[in-house]
């Protein structure tokens, strides 16, 4: 385009949208935010809107579409939602007064991590936006994160990928913010995989960062991806970042470690095979009344606790309230009431509060005193903790009320906003209209007399002001020296008079000035309110825990959960244990509860039988027991002497990773190495049916060689499910290994799953037995138990060369040192290597 053809306007417009080049821009032209060239291109046919062109007549018309600014938000939405970014463009003066060019610039960027989630929807919900710097001397990386809409901030020290993608995932964030190139190609890779935009931000030079770092944040690392991050929020807010708490440090050892495959296939938060809520632990647990109260459940469930002190505290505060029925009702029917302070207090310091949310403030806060009563009637000393958090803001409650009415419109700068009686002057304004409305009443009054025109009115209208009307037919009748005419209409005419001159001047500028008065009066309540935000976060934090305790003790109540006691050694007694979830699906009568019996001389157990008899839900079962067990819940069992646990392993569920990528064996091998490499005693180990993503004897044979390992170095406690049968004579070398299986028996022709876990190894003929069930012909089933007889014999007479020698020799010999050098598949020798790979080729 010829320099010459560029409008001043899309001169300006290009100048903003170099500084942006990777967001839509959405620039401000009256009562629309327009996008231009490429924007509207795409912007158009993401959002749905008509594609038009700007100087249609010129040479090289710009391609332009737009959206009325009324319903900006939704179109924002939509877009930050499918991952990209939208720059705000606004006018920064008004057009009216503005010489030439109006002043445009752009007040925020919102991003996916930015993105304030409004809605009901999302209450429960954050929005984190994470921070990753590299530190290349250690080889280790910072790592933060943030929720703008409630201010949690928290920075740790990560030491792997792996790591990182624990973190991410489990906290669904959406955006990262880098250093430039800071970060290994392989990080990038992997953040990409995971579909998380990777946002490159510097340094801001000047940042506060330094303010929001406690004093236990430690390191180079830490410091440097917490101003990372503050960096980016600047950048992209540009606005007051008041209600961002202090940063707190974390390690991800203060927290029972699960990795994100063990969160996903425990459905801890979200359902395999929907992605909702729906049919998780959460769904389960969550009895919340508070959105605070839910977001704190969901971020407990994440990060089960490992600190006994800590996990006591919350079952003896569940205990007390699961006793004091009355009471918790009474606290939930206040709770209810509380409406999410966290958000409420980002938007006072966002500035975007307005009248109706500080009514909100002011009800939430009036509930403090109440939920303190609450507490105190129960009066056990498990709450002095809660209470001395719980400190009602009498002087805000009173502020709001004095100040704002009590239901005040939406806008904040067209009046009605403040209480009378609460300003002096906005009151002798608010005297003055209303003077002004008595004597325009008079006048009117007068005015008829004067003339003797009966229906003369006064009125007022935006554009021409107050004046008197008159019908056609009574117009001979007016003082034609006093009034002068306004305007003209079909059947009246409209004067004014000096008088009703002088007096609309009076009132116009009162209302004027009333409104100006409000707003600033409006913006002191809220500064004020702004002071006192730290006091707000910290009561809605303990709001937020009061909230999920009394969930606690509902559920544990309606669904007869039981407190545990913890054990300081590593035993594991569970009496009539029940999956919750399953339970809850399948009715309490229905569900078949089982023991768990892990003690000094049990490690593992090893568990058989036919598929769908409940050998993964046992295996859940326990995992689930532990990590209630650990976010300080009861646990649905008779009776539970439990451990606590550092870490959690799991295996269970065939899906591939969808994160990776990887086949379900690859998944499986991994997750095997990642237990023996970082399990320790004190951890828990599920695997479900490890090997069978490989040909059988390969297959077995690692199994095999991973249950050694794991009883013989490293003692953690582990359940292992199979249906190689030939495991199930490793009771013989295995000192803690103890076979379980999940009983089954015939009933009128039909195979019934009993559910029960009993002591010993399976039947081995089951799946005759169902291939029976299943109608197959007599002399097939004849023949497959022929076949079944020979193997098992072969089995017990030890033939060298064959393939039953090979079972045999991973059963009758499992403490060799070959046998344990299975693992890892590098480690395999030659003369096995061949055994294998001939055995995969017969038949
Ligand atoms: P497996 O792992 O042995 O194939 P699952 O654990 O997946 O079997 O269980 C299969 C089904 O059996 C579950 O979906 C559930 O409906 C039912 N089930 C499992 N355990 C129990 C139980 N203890 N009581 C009642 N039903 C159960």
């Amino acid at each position: 385009m010829a320099k010459s053809e560029v409008t001043p306007m899309m001169e300006q417009y290009q100048k903003i949208k170099d500084q942006y080049p990777d967001a839509f821009l959405f620039y401000r032209l009256g009562d629309f935010y327009e996008m231009f060239n490429d924007d509207a291109i795409k912007g158009s046919q993401i959002l749905e809107l008509t594609l038009t062109n700007r100087n249609k007549s010129s040479k090289n018309p710009v391609p332009m579409c737009g959206v009325p600014h009324k319903s900006v938000q939704n179109y924002i939405d939509i877009l930050v939602d499918q991952g990209y970014k939208v720059a705000i463009c606004e006018q920064m003066e008004d057009p009216k007064l503005a010489k030439g060019m109006v002043k445009r610039e752009v007040i925020q960027l919102v991003t996916p991590g930015t993105q304030f989630q409004t809605g009901s929807e999302n209450a429960k919900e954050n929005n984190y936006l994470t921070a990753l710097y590299y530190n290349s001397d250690e080889g280790t990386y910072g790592f933060a994160y943030a929720d703008l809409s409630t201010g949690e901030l928290k920075v740790a020290n990560l030491t792997s990928i792996d790591e990182i993608i624990n973190e991410v995932v489990s906290l669904s964030s959406k955006e990262t913010v880098v250093l430039g190139d800071n970060l290994p190609v392989k990080a990038t890779e992997t953040l990409t995989k995971l579909g998380i935009l990777i946002s490159k931000q510097e340094l801001l030079p000047a940042n506060s960062s330094t303010s929001y770092l406690s004093q236990d944040a430690e390191g180079d690392s830490a410091r440097q991806v917490l101003s990372l991050l503050i960096s980016y929020i600047e950048t992209t807010q540009k606005r007051s970042l008041d209600h961002l708490k202090r940063a707190v440090m974390y390690e991800p050892s203060d927290f029972l470690e699960m990795d994100h495959n063990s969160q996903y296939n425990l459905e801890l938060v979200r359902n395999i095979r929907t992605g909702k809520k729906q049919g998780t632990l959460l769904w389960l647990l969550d009895q919340t009344k508070t959105a605070m109260g839910g977001r704190t459940l969901k971020q407990w469930l994440e990060r089960p606790l490992v600190n006994r002190g800590k996990i006591e505290q919350r079952q003896n505060i569940v205990g007390v309230l699961v006793e004091h029925f009355f009471e918790r009702n009474q606290l939930q029917d206040e709770l209810i009431k509380v409406y999410d302070l966290e958000r409420l207090s980002g938007r006072v310091a966002f500035g975007s509060v307005n009248g109706r949310d500080m009514i909100q403030l002011k009800t939430s806060l009036m509930q403090v005193p109440k939920v303190r009563y609450i507490l105190e009637q129960i009066a056990d000393k498990n709450f002095d903790d809660l209470l001395r958090e719980l400190v009602p803001l009498d002087n805000i409650v009173d502020l709001i009320d004095r100040a704002i009415a009590d239901e005040p419109p939406i806008s904040v700068t067209d009046g009605g906003v403040i209480k009378d009686g609460y300003d002096e002057q906005l009151d002798k304004y608010r005297d003055a209209t209303n003077n002004a409305q008595r004597w325009l009443a008079e006048l009117e009054a007068k005015e008829r007399e004067v003339t003797g025109i009966n229906n003369l009115k006064v009125g007022f209208n935006h554009v021409f002001g107050y004046y008197i009307e008159v019908t056609k037919t009574n117009l001979a009748k007016i003082p034609e020296n006093r009034y002068q005419r306004k305007q003209t209409l079909a059947n009246s005419e409209r004067f004014s008079t000096p008088e009703l001159k002088e007096k609309e001047a009076m009132i116009l500028e009162a209302q004027e000035q009333s409104k100006n008065l409000e707003y600033k009066l409006f913006v002191e309540v809220r500064d004020q309110i702004k002071a006192a935000i730290k006091d707000i976060q910290r009561l809605a934090d303990a709001i937020a825990t009061t909230d999920v305790l009394q969930s606690f003790a509902a559920v544990s109540e309606e669904y007869r959960f039981i407190k545990p006691q913890l054990i300081d050694g590593h035993e594991v007694k569970i009496v009539d244990g029940r999956h919750p979830v399953v339970e809850k699906v399948l009715g309490h009568q229905q569900y078949v509860p089982n023991d768990v019996d892990l003690n000094e001389d049990t490690n593992v157990l090893l568990i058989t039988g036919p598929n769908m008899s409940g050998k993964s839900t046992y295996m859940r079962q326990l995992a689930l027991a532990v990590i209630m067990n650990q976010v300080g819940c009861f646990v649905p069992a008779k009776s539970a002497e439990m451990p606590i646990f550092d870490k959690i392993f799991t295996r269970i569920g065939a899906a591939d990773d969808l994160i990776s990528g990887q086949s379900t064996f690859m998944v499986e091998m991994k997750e095997a190495d990642d237990a023996i490499e970082n399990a320790t005693p004190n951890s828990l180990i599920l695997f479900d049916e490890i090997g069978r993503g490989t040909a059988t004897y390969d297959g077995m044979a690692l199994a095999q060689a991973i249950i050694e390992y794991v009883h013989n170095n490293i003692g953690a406690k582990t359940l292992f499910s199979t249906h190689y049968h030939e495991l199930t004579a490793l009771d013989q070398s295995l000192k803690q290994l103890k076979n379980v299986h999940v009983g089954a028996t015939e009933s009128n022709g039909e195979l019934v799953f009993l559910h029960k876990i009993q002591m010993g190894p399976a039947d081995k003929s089951y799946g005759i037995h169902v291939a029976k069930l299943a109608g197959l012909p007599k002399s097939l089933l004849g023949r497959a138990s022929t076949i079944l007889d020979n193997l098992q014999e072969d089995n017990e007479n030890e033939v060298h060369g064959s393939a039953n020698a090979m079972v045999e020799n991973i059963e009758r010999e499992p403490q060799s040192e070959e046998q344990i050098s299975l693992f890892p598949l590098d480690q395999i020798d030659e003369k096995q290597a061949d055994v294998i790979s001939q055995l995969k080729k017969l038949d």
